[in-house]
């Protein structure tokens, strides 16, 4: 069966079908050894797709996880410096699947992975404005009116930061935990706004993405979506087709 070169290159997880345009426009596509024009319609069974020199194979299953990450486990596949990755964390015959989004070296938590780029770009795009949860140990004890100055959007060197849920979970001695909800993505955003109203990461916890929960998933284990969350993930995350 015939299907549109952007989607097969997408299903392979190569890219979102977005951006598989923007690598066929580029000419960086080959079907059968020939550049592929955009609107180009491939037969997987039939025609040898490559990018970048390697062969594009699609993936018939499409594969949801999420992990706990834990501290010192980076999210990208493979780490430049040796250090583990999330890929390590899954079973070695497990299919290709790439991180969706990231989480920092020194933060633990929900990261979903995936090998369909459709669905990895739909969650990761700000305008479609999944939610993100964290839990956040903060140096010191943030005011009231902190906590509302992070919520109602701050400046940070990038810009200013989007509103935001914050709420007091509970104070200890020489810090606080605080619940975070942003629905941007930018680079060590949490760090930064906590340090930005003076109270620095002590700990972070991503716990929610979306209407996802961590919930008893023990650190450094995964385990596969169900169907009904891989829906509501995509229901949140707009319409996708
Ligand atoms: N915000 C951060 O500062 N770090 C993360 O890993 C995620 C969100």
């Amino acid at each position: 069966m015939q299907e549109r070169l952007q989607k097969f290159l997408a299903r392979a997880g190569i890219a979102s079908r977005r951006h598989a345009e923007q690598l066929i426009e580029q000419g960086e596509v080959l079907v059968n050894g020939e550049v592929a024009e955009l609107g180009r319609k491939i037969d997987p069974e039939r025609d040898l797709v490559t990018w970048r020199g390697e062969t594009v194979v699609a993936e018939q299953e499409m594969l949801y996880l999420v992990v706990n990450k834990p501290k010192g486990v980076v999210t990208t596949v493979k780490d430049t410096h040796g250090r583990p990755t999330v890929l390590d964390l899954l079973p070695k015959q497990q299919a290709r699947v790439y991180p969706i989004g990231r989480l920092d070296i020194d933060t633990e938590g929900l990261l979903l992975l995936t090998n369909d780029g459709d669905f990895a770009y739909a969650l990761m795009h700000p305008k479609f404005r999944v939610t993100k949860t964290y839990h956040a140990l903060v140096q010191g004890h943030p005011s009231a009116k902190q906590r509302a100055r992070m919520a109602k959007g701050l400046m940070l060197a990038d810009g200013p930061t989007a509103p935001a849920v914050v709420s007091l979970l509970r104070d200890e001695r020489w810090g606080s935990w605080l619940a975070i909800s942003i629905h941007e993505g930018r680079n060590r955003q949490v760090r930064r706004m906590c340090a930005a109203i003076g109270h620095p990461v002590l700990s972070l916890q991503r716990i929610a993405f979306g209407g996802l929960q961590l919930g008893d998933l023990p650190l450094g284990r995964w385990r596969p979506l169900t169907a009904a969350e891989v829906e509501e993930l995509r229901r949140q995350a707009g319409n996708m087709e």
